[in-house]
């Protein structure tokens, strides 16, 4: 029947990188209450264990070997579930805006008459270099961050940014695309001397980081075999050891 009021709603909720206490009390809030759980394979899986016993779990993810569910049916069941008068939570790793198809799913919902809000998570595009002691921007070696999609089409402005000694380039998706990656910003002229850091699985216990530069990355990746998920920070924060001397000039009470 056209024109009915919904009574059910959707939470895009942000879960962060990983560990249950990265995700926000808000997130926590809403997914503890919540009738319906739709969740990806990134992000605070452990959250099952915390859920309603009745509360209907529904795995949208990719997992190895099988193929995710597609957009659209996520949508589908996003918008289905919330008309049937459903609390549905969208949880997601990370932040739902940044590389989650979050506004594809706020689009869904408004077109079809369901309330919906998003929920801020820990984005991986920072909290994961950081996990690794790399800060994307610090003053003096980097102003501004240039975060892509290392399964797009490389841009101008991403061949800018891997070139300014000033801009930190950090790339999600990216170990497939490495090896196209790192020729295109070569060719474009970009120094074989600039930093760069991979972070696999960072803020898990098996959290993995490789230093190298442009020019080496792509035989030391190969050689210890990187994996996703992994962030790749482009940059000279990238250095190994960036914020050692700091630390030990810090915690020694050294002046000046
Ligand atoms: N919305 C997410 C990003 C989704 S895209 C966010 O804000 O974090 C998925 C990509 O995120 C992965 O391919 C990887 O590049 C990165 N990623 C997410 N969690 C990660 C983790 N724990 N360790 C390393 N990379 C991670």
């Amino acid at each position: 029947m056209g024109g009915a009021v919904v009574t059910g709603r959707v939470d895009l909720v942000g879960g962060g990188p990983g560990p249950i206490d990265l995700m926000t009390v808000r997130a926590w809030r809403l997914l503890v209450q919540a009738d319906v759980v739709v969740m990806d394979r990134l992000g605070p899986t452990e959250i099952r264990a915390h859920l309603r016993p009745d509360a209907e779990v529904i795995d949208v993810g990719k997992l190895p070997g099988h193929h995710p569910v597609p957009q659209h049916e996520i949508n589908e069941i996003l918008v289905d579930r919330a008309r049937a008068g459903k609390r549905v939570v969208r949880l997601k790793g990370g932040d739902p805006f940044v590389f989650g198809r979050g506004g594809e799913e706020v689009i869904a919902c408004v077109v079809a008459g369901v309330p919906v809000d998003v929920v801020p998570g820990v984005t991986s595009a920072v909290a994961v270099p950081e996990a690794a002691g790399i800060p994307v921007t610090h003053r003096g070696i980097a102003s501004a961050v240039h975060i892509v999609n290392g399964q797009s089409e490389i841009t101008a402005a991403t061949l800018a940014a891997l070139g300014d000694d000033d801009v930190t380039t950090v790339i999600l998706m990216g170990v497939g695309a490495l090896p196209r990656l790192v020729a295109e910003a070569l060719r474009a002229g970009v120094s074989r001397e600039r930093p760069v850091a991979i972070v696999e699985r960072g803020h898990h216990p098996d959290q993995r980081t490789t230093h190298s530069t442009l020019g080496g990355i792509v035989l030391d990746a190969g050689r210890i075999g990187v994996r996703n998920p992994a962030v790749i920070v482009v940059g000279e924060v990238a250095r190994a050891g960036m914020l050692v001397p700091q630390l030990v000039a810090a915690h020694s009470g050294a002046g000046g």
